[in-house]
């Protein structure tokens, strides 16, 4: 033994206690615990595990404990047992589209409770009614509403979403504004909880866990299936894509402002859309509705934005339900057994009541001088999703967890690569368009939405901007439900 490794290992055993043991070394003990209760697993190293443990976001991979593929509701109770009597942390999985990876745990070490088992849609067509299973994708539950009485519900717009992070945490999408969102049309949902016990939460059981579960749900049990209230797939309706190309700073501020005073003040609940910046800028939506009426609404704003008659429009009418969500799925709605879509992505989210001059200044500015040219495939999306006449507004800002009811935008700021990986010090570039807006809004503090999780947020920004004034009310429901937080995540309530 040479004298360096003597010296540190006689150091090493005086340390007064021996290391504790991490999460990743208790993989053992938790795998024969799940073989124990014959739980269903995937085995490290083996294909579909390595297949699982791809995220969407390249970007962000984590080693599990243990990764469980339960089958039934009991399989879920045991896995549950399984990572509380091992003190391993458990993270459910279902779609897997989290951008900070937080269906892998958003760190390392977690026992993964998969949930792909869970998809199947049952529609009670007299009632209105659907129970939906948390790991249902988003475009194969649409077609299967639809399959069973022409039904539909509000969610988003990519078909590879798991229904279950994106109700848990708000769901916007091509009808919210008259629908709500994806968790305001939750009835009830089935979950299992830290102890292990399953329980109804809705208006009238476990209401506290029905309010938390709606904007927050990831750290409070594993929801198994969700009963929705559907409506009627609107059938005939109008899509539309205006191509812009602002040339300044000061021409995109003239349309952020105009569509900001037009969401806040006139837009109708029928009217849903979005501006999408990038190398190419476009104006979206879906308006259910007539021509003619669609006509008389848009064109004031037309007119204001600068686009006026000059713009070049797509505008398709009569599209049935499923044509209209394809026309924004970037593919069939009809999702494969395995998922294998991936991007290498960093992404942030403002979700601002109101953008200030100054504010939209900032954003244009930034725009003009570091976006704008820059060579990679970054977007900026701006959902009108608030204002007066919007269903999500509607609805008070106590009455579930999710804490963005005021915002009028919903702003996705995204910055990818499609090959090779994401150089960490890229992030500057969201950071510094994020930081320019904030440093513009002096006292203002903006909202953000953990269903576009971003990874650089420390967790008392994450707690702070995903759930607002909600948040402690949140740590009192979490503390009923899950004192020894066990479903926990670098940036779940009470982490
Ligand atoms: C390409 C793309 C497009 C998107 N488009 C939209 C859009 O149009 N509108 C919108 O609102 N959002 C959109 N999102 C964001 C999306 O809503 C979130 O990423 C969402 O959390 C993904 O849910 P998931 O089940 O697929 O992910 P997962 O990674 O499986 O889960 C996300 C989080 O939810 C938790 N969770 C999942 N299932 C359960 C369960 N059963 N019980 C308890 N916790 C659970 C996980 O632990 C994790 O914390 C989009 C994302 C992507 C990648």
């Amino acid at each position: 033994m040479g004298h360096l490794t003597f010296l540190l290992a006689a150091v090493g055993s005086l340390l007064p206690f021996p290391s504790a043991a991490t999460p990743l070394d208790k993989r053992a003990a938790v795998d024969t615990c799940l073989s124990k209760l014959k739980v269903p697993v995937l085995t490290a190293g083996s294909a579909d595990y390595v297949q699982a443990l791809k995220p969407f976001n390249n970007r962000v991979t984590f080693k599990p404990a243990a990764y469980a593929v339960p089958k039934t509701v009991e399989d879920v109770q045991n896995a549950v047992s399984c990572g509380s009597q091992n003190d391993v942390k458990v993270t459910a999985k279902s779609g897997g589209h989290s951008y900070g990876s937080h269906g892998l745990g958003g760190e390392d070490g977690h026992l993964i409770v998969d949930m792909r088992n869970f998809n199947s849609v049952t529609v009670d067509q007299a009632a209105q009614t659907a129970v939906i299973g948390t790991a249902g994708r988003l475009g194969n539950v649409a077609t299967a509403l639809y399959n069973q009485g022409k039904q539909a519900i509000s969610h988003g717009t990519c078909p590879g979403v798991g229904v279950g992070g994106l109700s848990l945490h708000g769901g916007y999408g091509l009808i919210s504004r008259s629908k709500g969102l994806t968790l305001d049309n939750i009835l009830e949902a089935q979950v299992v909880l830290a102890n292990s016990s399953v329980v109804t939460a809705s208006p009238t059981q476990n209401p506290d866990l029905f309010w938390a579960l709606r904007g927050a749900g990831a750290a409070f049990g594993i929801v198994t299936n969700f009963k929705f209230k559907t409506f009627n797939a609107p059938e005939s309706n109008l899509v539309f894509q205006y191509s812009l190309s602002p040339s300044s700073a000061s021409q995109l501020s003239t349309i952020i402002t105009a569509l900001q005073d037009f969401t806040r003040n006139s837009q109708p609940p029928e009217l849903n859309m979005r501006l999408f910046l990038s190398a190419f800028t476009t104006f979206s939506g879906v308006y259910y509705g007539t021509r003619a009426n669609f006509d008389k609404v848009m064109q004031p704003l037309l007119t204001k934005m600068g686009i006026g008659s000059g713009g070049f429009a797509q505008i398709t009418e009569k599209n049935t339900w499923l044509n209209t969500l394809t026309s924004f799925s970037n593919g069939p709605l009809e999702q494969p057994a395995v998922y294998d879509t991936h991007e290498t992505f960093y992404a942030k989210s403002l979700m601002p009541e109101y953008l200030s001059p100054a504010a939209i200044d900032a954003l244009s500015k930034y725009w003009e001088k570091n976006a704008r040219n820059l060579n990679r495939a970054w977007y900026l999306l701006i959902d009108s999703h608030g204002g007066a006449n919007s269903a999500v507004s509607s609805v008070a800002g106590d009455a579930t967890s999710y804490a963005h009811r005021n915002a009028t935008f919903k702003m996705q700021f995204y910055d990818r690569v499609y090959n090779g990986n994401y150089d960490p010090s890229w992030q500057s570039f969201l950071n510094g368009w994020i930081g320019n807006i904030t440093a513009a809004s002096p006292g203002v503090q903006y909202g953000m939405y953990i269903n576009y999780a971003d990874t650089g947020l420390s967790k008392e920004e994450a707690h702070k901007a995903y759930w607002l004034k909600n948040y402690d009310r949140l740590v009192q429901v979490k503390n009923v439900y899950d004192p020894k937080k066990l479903f926990t995540g670098p940036q779940l309530v009470g982490s």
